[in-house]
């Protein structure tokens, strides 16, 4: 740093106070830029599979009414009750931070009457969610989530296809190592037959079950399927399961789900205990758990909601969606190390002496404007130094600019991996980097 550089900072620390620094919100985080290139390079994966299926973005606000998760996701849920941040907004209107993005899908759908242009709606969103849960590897308070859904269509063909949509786009990233768990939840008739007979199952072996199964079993059954206390499991295990009790236009619906997933070469683990947290889902649930992460600890999940959006005050609109969890995504995309992240610089532009400047400006400016990244040094340094600058950079190629180089009218353009130069006219950089970037570098 120069002279008058340092005596600047100086005089601008002394007009301030010491005060203690300030850090992020527990269980938030920022993502630098060595995180932030693959998670753009997973996001632009995501978009072009979610195209190649015909699905349009939608971008719905962080900010909701209270009721619409209390209506949708159910206010007895632990979401509702324990994780939201929730607050009274100036006018007395209770605001939410979404904790998930299915329920304002299905409100904007609604509300901007999308249902009266009939057919079949595919959308998909990206975004941050919000849940006051316990900090944990891969799980934050702001996690993110990219998420699909379709409304608009009861067929059992959509089930297969979105789910075949899902297992492209995990290869796509470099996922392979996952299992497509499988299941239906039934509809609200045999679902209610279901849960009384787990219900009469219960009473007879909850005594041998922890405290939250005891609980549950009250409450709300269905959610002791998902305990993972190791002594509950053989009891769990032995409980009857809901694919026993569907109803017959249910069991078609999932015969022909699991029929077409075969014929498209989709695998999936018929698991019957997969209920899913939120009240919402009908017929077809599933997850993907990869293990790379765990058994426990899905990549995705999602389902079938044909209720939700006339617990919503709409009209009776079939839904299927999934939500991935991108931060846990994000862990097996780097495990896979399929994709890079790594975004090159392209040029570095270096300049030796007052008098290059404005040609070393004029050339900078020219690869920007054509897409093609470039730094320039802000101060004349040494050829050597330069170099060395472009090295840490790791830039691709460095354009030198000198005293010989404007007496020549050619300047030298150093391909940093191979150490190869050549001359090049100012005029054609451009056009001769983008050939080199073109093709793969030896
Ligand atoms: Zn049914
Ligand atoms: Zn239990």
């Amino acid at each position: 740093m120069s002279r008058p550089a340092r005596t600047y900072l100086r005089r601008c620390r002394e007009a301030l106070k010491k005060v203690n620094p300030i850090r992020s919100v527990k269980g938030t985080r920022d993502l630098l830029p060595a995180e932030t290139a693959l998670w753009q390079r997973v996001e632009e994966e995501a978009r072009r599979v979610f195209v190649a299926y015909n699905f349009r973005e939608i971008r719905t606000p962080v900010l909701e009414p209270t009721v619409l998760f209390a209506r949708s996701v159910g206010a007895d849920t632990d979401i509702v009750t324990k994780e939201m941040y929730t607050f009274t907004d100036r006018d007395n209107e209770s605001l939410t931070l979404r904790p998930e993005a299915t329920a304002s899908v299905v409100r904007a759908y609604l509300e901007h009457g999308l249902y009266n242009e009939g057919g079949i709606h595919k959308l998909y969103y990206m975004g941050p969610m919000f849940r006051r849960e316990r900090p944990q590897k891969g799980r934050y308070r702001q996690f993110y989530q990219i998420g699909a859904e379709v409304l608009g269509s009861y067929h059992p063909s959509i089930d297969a296809e979105f789910l075949e949509m899902l297992v492209l786009f995990l290869e796509r990233v470099g996922v392979r190592d996952f299992a497509l768990l499988l299941n239906s939840v039934g509809c609200p008739k045999c679902r209610a037959e279901y849960v009384k007979a787990l219900r009469r199952a219960l009473e007879r072996v909850k005594v041998d079950l922890c405290a939250d199964c005891q609980r549950r079993a009250a409450t709300n059954p269905l959610r002791v399927l998902d305990c993972k206390v190791e002594a509950d499991q053989p009891i769990i295990e032995k409980l009857p399961h809901i694919l026993e009790h569907l109803c017959p236009e249910c069991q078609q619906h999932f015969d022909r789900v699991t029929g077409e997933l075969k014929q498209r070469g989709v695998a999936y683990q018929i698991t019957p205990r997969l209920v899913r947290g939120l009240d919402y889902y009908t017929r077809t649930t599933f997850e993907i758990t990869s293990s790379v992460l765990g058994a426990q600890n899905a990549l995705l999940g999602g389902g079938r909601y044909d209720g939700l959006a006339e617990m919503l005050g709409g009209p009776p609109t079939p839904g299927f969606g999934v939500a991935i969890g991108q931060d846990r995504l994000m862990l097996a995309v780097e495990q896979a190390a399929q994709l890079k992240g790594e975004d090159q610089l392209a040029a570095y532009v270096a300049w030796m002496g007052e008098q290059a400047l404005p040609l070393a400006a004029q050339l900078a400016q020219d690869l920007r404007r054509q897409g093609i990244s470039a730094e320039l040094g802000y101060e004349p340094i040494k050829l050597k130094k330069s170099l060395s600058v472009a090295n840490k950079l790791r830039a691709r190629f460095a354009v030198i600019i000198g005293e010989g180089e404007l007496a020549s009218g050619r300047c030298q353009v150093k391909d940093m991996n191979t150490g190869q130069q050549e001359e090049v006219e100012p005029a054609r950089i451009a056009q001769y980097l983008q050939e080199k970037l073109g093709k793969p570098s030896v």
